[in-house]
């Protein structure tokens, strides 16, 4: 098992920057915790980030450094995860502190039929939240699009839509012009941790209905 779907660059160029909000980072971190590849992409983003922000006039970073990035970011080497390191049961370092008892400790809000979510405290602002989304095995998620950027990273199980299967470790970095209707692989509960920062739009009488308890 490698980690297939990783985050768009411009994500990660934020988090390098300080820039995404609490959430995001949150969720990129734990990505990253999990991922020796994604690591590798950061630091090249980060020694691009630095030179850029050096005051050297002629800091060698314009073709070299942007090939080694480009580089990097289509080398397969780099994407390839052992599978120790992907684990099966642990919670990431990043993410302990909001799962002191780990994922069995959660407390599940029933969302919708074969969803549950949970809230994570994170210091909200309003804006953006911290949750856990949970998906029973073979089970789908209301067809939605989204508000705004939504990042979901898999930690247990995995799902399926028009993207791909997205199994523990991989991310699903959407924005506002994506729609989609995740399902649960059979078999396990698909759990993830979710950062959004708007309301998700449901399509549909029934999703509309049900939207409200949804609560996004
Ligand atoms: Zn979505």
């Amino acid at each position: 098992m490698t980690i297939q779907h990783h985050p768009d660059i411009t994500t990660l160029m934020a988090f390098s920057a300080g820039t995404l909000e609490g959430p995001y980072a949150t969720v990129i971190a734990t990505h990253l915790a999990m991922s020796p590849g994604g690591r590798e992409t950061l630091r090249h983003i980060d020694t691009i980030g630095g030179a850029l922000l050096s005051a050297e006039p002629r800091a060698e970073i314009s073709v070299g450094a942007l090939d080694r990035l480009m580089g990097a970011l289509g080398d397969e080497r780099i994407v390839v995860t052992p599978p120790d390191e992907r684990g099966t049961d642990s919670v990431p370092l990043p993410l302990q502190q909001y799962l002191p008892g780990g994922l069995d400790a959660v407390r599940w809000q029933w969302t919708g039929p074969g969803v549950a979510t949970a809230d994570l405290d994170w210091g909200d602002d309003g804006k953006s939240r911290l949750m856990l989304l949970r998906v029973g095995a073979g089970r789908r998620v209301p067809e939605h699009g989204h508000g705004g950027h939504e990042l979901t990273l898999i930690l247990q199980g995995a799902y399926k839509d028009r993207f791909g299967v997205f199994a523990r470790g991989d991310i699903a970095d959407h924005d506002e012009d994506v729609e989609h209707q995740p399902i649960a692989e059979p078999g396990e509960d698909c759990i993830c941790l979710v950062a959004v920062d708007a309301k998700l739009t449901f399509r549909g009488r029934l999703m509309r209905t049900l939207q409200p308890l949804f609560g996004m």
